[in-house]
Order: C-alpha cells, then sequence, then structure tokens
C-alpha cells in the first residue's frame, strides 16, 4: 500500500507537542565538577527539566580548599539575565553561590521586576573543605533583605540557619524562618543515624523529612542538587512538600550509590 506522504494534507492530525519545563540556575563554577553550576545541570537534566545557567563566581578549588573566588561583573548578569528570560521564561529559579552584595542586589531587582517564581534559595556560605563561598556580612545582608521575601524556599544547614539569625540578630532584623515563605533546615551535617529535614512555613513547622545516614566520602555538592533537584519539580508543577519527598528520595538514593567511588580521594563528588 502506498503511503501518504502530502505534508501540506489538511487532514493530518498534528500531535501537539509539550515543551520541557525550564529552570534558571545562577551558581558558582567549581572546576572539579562537584558542586555548583556542574551539579546543578547534571540535576536538572536528570529531572528532564531544561537548565539555563547563569555562572555566579569562577571559583579555583578542590577537596584541598576554597583557593581563588572571581566575581563577573553585575552588568553581564543582568544582561544575561535578561537575555534568557526574553527567549525562555524560566518555571523555576534556583540560586546558589552569591560572592558579593552588588551581585545579589542586582540578581534580586531583575528576578523582583520580571516576576520570576518558585525561587530556591541555597543559602551558601562556606565549601564543607572549609573556605568561604561568599563576600561575608554585606552578601548575608543583602541577601535578607532583597532575596528572603522573594524566595518561595529556602534551604540552610544548621550553621548557615544559625549564622544568619546571629547576624539578622545583631542589626535587630528578623530571623531567617520569619523572613522566608518556607524553610527547609537540612540535618545531613548532624551526627545522628537519621538525617532529619525540617520544613517550616514562617515559624510553624510543617513537616519533617527522614532518611537513615549513610557513611560516604563523596557528598561534594550534596546541598547543590538537593536545592536544584526541588526547583527542578517545582519547576514540573509539583507542591512544595512532594517535590521535597522526591529530592529528598533522590539524594539519598545518589549518596547510596556514589558512596563506593574514588574519583577524588579524600572527598569526592556526590554523582547524580
Ligand atoms: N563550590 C560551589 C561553587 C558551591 O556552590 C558549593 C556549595 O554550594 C561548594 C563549592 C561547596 O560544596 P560542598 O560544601 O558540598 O562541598
Amino acid at each position: 500500500m502506498e503511503k501518504d506522504y502530502n505534508l501540506n494534507n489538511d487532514s493530518t492530525e498534528k500531535i501537539p507537542v509539550k515543551n520541557p519545563p525550564s529552570i534558571l540556575l545562577l551558581s558558582g563554577l567549581d572546576p572539579t565538577g562537584g558542586a555548583g553550576i556542574s551539579a546543578d545541570i547534571r540535576t536538572a537534566t536528570e529531572w528532564k527539566v531544561y537548565p539555563l545557567p547563569i555562572i555566579t563566581a569562577l571559583t579555583a578549588q578542590n577537596h584541598k580548599g576554597v583557593h581563588k573566588i572571581e566575581a563577573p561583573s553585575t552588568e553581564t548578569i543582568v544582561l544575561q539575565l535578561n537575555d534568557v528570560i526574553d527567549a525562555i521564561r524560566p518555571d523555576a529559579v534556583k540560586i546558589g553561590m552569591l560572592p558579593n552584595a552588588a551581585i545579589v542586589k542586582a540578581i534580586a531587582e531583575v528576578l523582583k521586576n520580571r516576576k520570576l517564581k518558585n525561587i530556591v534559595l541555597d543559602p551558601v556560605l562556606s565549601a564543607t573543605t572549609g573556605g568561604a563561598l561568599t563576600g561575608g556580612n554585606q552578601t548575608m545582608l543583602a541577601m535578607a533583605d532583597s532575596l528572603f521575601p522573594l524566595v518561595r524556599l529556602i534551604t540552610p544547614n544548621q550553621l548557615e540557619l544559625q549564622l544568619f539569625d546571629q547576624l539578622l540578630k545583631s542589626y535587630n532584623r528578623p530571623g531567617m524562618l520569619d523572613s522566608c515563605k518556607a524553610t527547609l533546615i537540612t540535618g545531613g551535617d548532624t551526627k545522628d543515624n537519621y538525617c532529619v529535614d525540617r520544613l517550616y512555613k514562617k515559624s510553624r513547622i510543617n513537616n519533617e523529612f527522614y532518611s537513615l545516614r549513610i557513611e560516604s566520602r563523596n557528598l561534594h555538592g550534596t546541598g547543590c542538587v538537593y536545592s536544584t533537584s526541588i526547583a527542578c519539580n517545582l519547576a514540573q508543577g509539583t507542591t512544595l512538600y512532594k517535590a521535597v519527598d522526591n529530592s529528598k528520595c533522590l539524594i539519598s538514593d545518589i549518596i547510596e550509590n556514589s558512596a563506593p567511588y574514588s574519583i577524588i580521594p579524600g572527598y569526592g563528588p556526590v554523582l547524580v
């Protein structure tokens, strides 16, 4: 039987094509590939969410420490943000390393003016290997003033929460829980047998997420993957509770799967 190759035939049924959701990734570049923008891109790819990467800082670092940070100009970041948003409207935004207050304020202004939604902030202060990743008190205050009111979720570990709250208290400002719509306090850094992450809506606890502690030397980038995974789920239209739950499962699985690797001895990447 002959096939009908007449593509102009009006009777040809058109199958609607749904675009994948997209995520704007604002993160630092870690040349060992474990954390920052490369971890974010791998995570977005895992969830089939289209990644839109903007690099907020160049770092020279490895398992021995952070050796240099170079920040791009705010002008370049603002141009990149507007260029991306003019081309594709992101369904979610993940913000990671922010090297200085000027970059924080510039990013917040664009996100606010362009009315971007589903913003997840990982308030990174320092690397597990030691070195600072952010420009100190002024950068933290700028984050609290301009980004906290915009985010759907912030994902501090216990130490980040404590350091932010100490600083905010000394400036008579409300703490992180009161300033952000929702806060996920991650418990991976404790020594307990279980890692318990607690989700707060303002200062009221909403949910707890449990996983068994898995011993591993390959944990570099865990926080980046977790927060990006949550943002990717939000980009797909998932509820906040389910986005955290799905991401907690992913992070537990990849920590377990990555544990036997020795890509970098001592402190290696968690591989999604
Ligand atoms: N480098 C960059 C660019 C990061 O964004 C982060 C964490 O967010 C780190 C390094 C530190 O990663 P970790 O503390 O998981 O080793």
